[in-house]
């Protein structure tokens, strides 16, 4: 009986203090997207300088690894890539000093280009050039130049030594854009730990993680449909994990009927046309942001055997057609509303 008494009172303190949290959340604008962090918290104050320190270190991150910031460390490196001028002089002979953090995350790269047998590849920076999809009127590049800037595309000519960078080719360079926002992400993250956080949700314009559990539930987070803008393909519920999702409709053009997006095949350098998206469920947003990209240019069948031989590792896979597979331990924790 007395149990009893001490597991109820446990029980109503429980009650109490998870009905004493609320959600305070903030949007802002960073990474060239919509990026959102919600906490809950009994204490206002808490949850709102946690949230602020948590969008410090995205921007922190962005200021360093973006490829579209003149003043950030890998902007850096593709400057003195090109050495005085003249393009593509940088060799093996001068390695550029960088800083840990970049060097660890660049390790991180290398690591998932071998996992995906070299279709995530950072290297793509002279591809990513030509086609500028970020600028007014993208066009397709013509084949000859597309086989130039190939030829200085191969994560095995970046070498990573004593805290130094080079290139074993002429003109080369690198483009974090497949990783840096999973990598602001996890950054965030642990900002929010720090602070005793332990529910929360980061989402940085589709690369989400959740911490946590919210009011006491797993978390249910929708899938973008990627073929009906507005419409979820389905839901997944999850706790302490990242979620993260590539799909061709985030950055594209149409040319003669034909659609071109951000996500290269390194091997073809055009964009990658074997899905329409790549779903990623990780206990690493970096990690997640990487296998989407990279498994996105693998392909539905060989992504889906990647995703099911990593420990840890779940995913959703839509293919070219809109047929929809879902790896063997998401079963169970996925509802789909949107199928084609
Ligand atoms: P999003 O930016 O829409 O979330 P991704 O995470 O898939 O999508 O990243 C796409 C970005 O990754 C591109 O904008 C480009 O900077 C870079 N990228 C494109 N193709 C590749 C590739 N094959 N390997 C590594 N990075 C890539
Ligand atoms: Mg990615």
């Amino acid at each position: 009986m007395k149990k009893f008494r001490i597991l109820i009172f446990v029980f109503l303190i429980f009650f109490i203090s998870g009905c004493g949290k609320r959600e305070y959340s903030k949007v802002e604008f960073l990474m060239d997207t919509v990026v959102e962090i919600r906490v809950h918290h009994k204490s206002k104050a808490q949850a709102e300088k946690a949230i602020n320190d948590s969008m410090e270190e995205m921007k922190r991150v962005e200021q360093r690894m973006s490829r579209f910031l003149p003043g950030s460390e890998v902007s850096r490196v593709n400057k003195e890539a090109f050495v005085e001028g003249k393009k593509g002089t940088l060799s093996a002979e001068r390695p550029i000093p960088i800083s840990d953090e970049l060097f660890s995350l660049l390790e991180k790269a290398v690591r998932l280009s071998e996992l995906t047998r070299g279709r995530f590849d950072i290297t793509i920076f002279p591809l990513w050039e030509i086609w500028k999809f970020e600028g007014e009127n993208p066009e397709v590049p013509e084949k000859a130049e597309i086989e130039k800037a190939l030829k200085l595309v191969n994560y095995d000519k970046m070498i990573l030594k004593n805290g130094e960078i080079s290139f074993a080719g002429r003109g080369m360079g690198i483009d974090l854009g497949g990783i840096a926002k999973g990598y602001a992400v996890d950054g965030a993250v642990r900002v929010l730990k720090e602070k005793n956080i332990n529910s929360a949700m980061v989402n940085a314009g589709g690369d989400i993680y959740v911490l946590g559990r919210k009011q006491g539930k797993p978390w249910r987070i929708g899938i973008r449909h990627p073929r009906r803008e507005g419409e979820i393909l389905g839901t997944i519920e999850v706790e302490d994990r990242a979620i993260v999702t590539s799909g061709d409709y985030e950055r594209f053009f149409f040319s003669e009927g034909k659609r071109y997006h951000h996500i290269i095949n390194p091997r073809t350098g055009y964009p990658a046309d074997e899905c329409q998206s790549v779903t990623i469920v990780a206990e690493e947003a970096t990690f997640a942001d990487g296998l989407a990209t990279g498994i996105f240019v693998l392909g539905p069948r060989e992504g889906m055997a990647l995703i099911e031989s990593l420990e840890g590792v779940e995913g959703v896979i839509v293919n070219k057609e809109g047929d929809v597979s879902t790896s063997s331990g998401l079963v169970s924790r996925i509802e789909y509303v949107n199928q084609k």
